[in-house]
């Protein structure tokens, strides 16, 4: 810690913070020693944590070689409360977000061409380092943002992965469009990241057709309300062929059920980390110069660009707020499909039961 903790409350020796020992066993709550920020970190007081899609992966061992005991958790609000040697770019009393992507190497051939998404000595939060699931925790301040004022803690904290995930597959789908232009875009799984980037995706003058799990008329009818034209079962065809659509749910089922229903030179993005194994389809639906693409991780640019659009959009933020003794129960009820946007764990509030 450095000089400038004069001005700092006196912070405590140790921390509650929720921690897998083991893939597949639900969190268990520890007291933790305050983890002391390094050369160019910051130690945060984390004010807000989201549940990503990502975290369930993680927790259940569906990603290789997390780090073990992990505190899980990429998608952090906190205050700045003390900074390591070296760093300066965010002073104490700060806020600011920290997204899934912890550290990059710099010097490989994807980071110095601007992918270090892909960099292979990549570290990323809640996953190879410790997240946000605790009342502190330490940051490179590289990869720390600057939140936009409009949001508070509880709204801001879905922007980092589910907000900045979508951003990047609404990106890659709006790549290089053959034939036209994509101005019918599918949603597939209409959770955290599909109700904000549908906003963007309408409010660029795009219409949306959202695609539900079967029967779930509670999220199509939240589809509607956000601005999606359309919405229904996953099985249904929309009224028209779509240019592009954006896979969400980790279901690779989705992948042809999305493939058939794009026009010719079409997109489909697949923006989760994990999904189910993709069946095998007829050729037909990729034929026809429709393409396949998955999307990984982010880049710093990519961060600072979806915030910017945060910050002239007003997003409506759909957030369900869990004390961070809770977090077993949050993950469960995404897992079950029971949340309409976002589950977020406020580590500052008193747990009650
Ligand atoms: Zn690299
Ligand atoms: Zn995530």
């Amino acid at each position: 810690m450095t000089a400038t903790d004069a001005a700092v409350p006196v912070l405590p020796e140790t921390m509650q913070a929720m921690v897998l020992e083991a893939p597949g066993a639900p969190l268990e709550a520890r007291r933790l020693p305050l983890p002391v920020p390094g050369l160019g970190q910051v130690l945060l007081r984390v004010t807000a944590c989201a549940v990503c899609r990502t975290d369930l992966h993680v927790v259940d061992g569906e990603l290789p070689e997390p780090r073990l005991p992990l505190v899980p958790g990429h998608e952090i609000v906190g205050t700045v409360v003390a900074t390591g040697p070296g760093a300066q770019r965010h002073a104490v009393g700060s806020r600011v977000g920290v997204p899934w992507l912890g550290w990059t190497c710099g010097h490989c051939s994807y980071c110095e061409a601007g992918a270090e998404n892909l960099c292979p000595s990549a570290r990323f939060t809640g996953y190879t380092l410790d997240g946000g699931y605790a009342e502190f925790t330490v940051a490179d301040e590289r990869f720390c943002f600057a939140l936009p004022d409009t949001y508070d803690d509880l709204h801001a904290a879905p922007l980092l992965c589910a907000g900045l995930i979508g951003h990047r597959a609404y990106r890659i789908a709006l790549e290089h469009p053959v034939g036209g232009g994509v101005d019918h875009i599918g949603l597939y799984g209409f959770g955290a990241a599909a109700h904000l980037i549908a906003q963007v995706a309408v409010a660029d003058g795009r219409r949306v057709y959202a695609f539900t799990r079967a029967g779930d008329t509670d999220a199509q009818a939240h589809a509607r309300r956000l601005g999606a034209c359309w919405a229904g079962d996953s099985g249904q065809l929309p009224p028209r062929p779509l240019d592009a659509a954006m896979i969400f749910a980790p279901v690779g089922a989705l992948v042809p059920a999305a493939l058939a229903v794009l026009r010719p030179g079409g997109r489909v993005v697949c923006a989760g980390i994990h999904m189910s194994d993709i069946p095998a389809f007829d050729y037909a639906r990729l034929w026809q110069e429709r393409s396949l693409r998955s999307v990984a991780n982010l880049t710093r640019a990519d961060g600072e660009d979806f915030l910017a659009h945060a910050a002239r959009q007003t997003l409506d933020v759909h957030a369900v707020a869990y004390p961070l003794a809770h977090a077993n129960e949050a993950l469960a009820d995404l897992r079950a499909g029971r949340l309409q946007g976002a589950a977020v764990l406020l580590p500052g509030r008193v747990c009650d039961a």
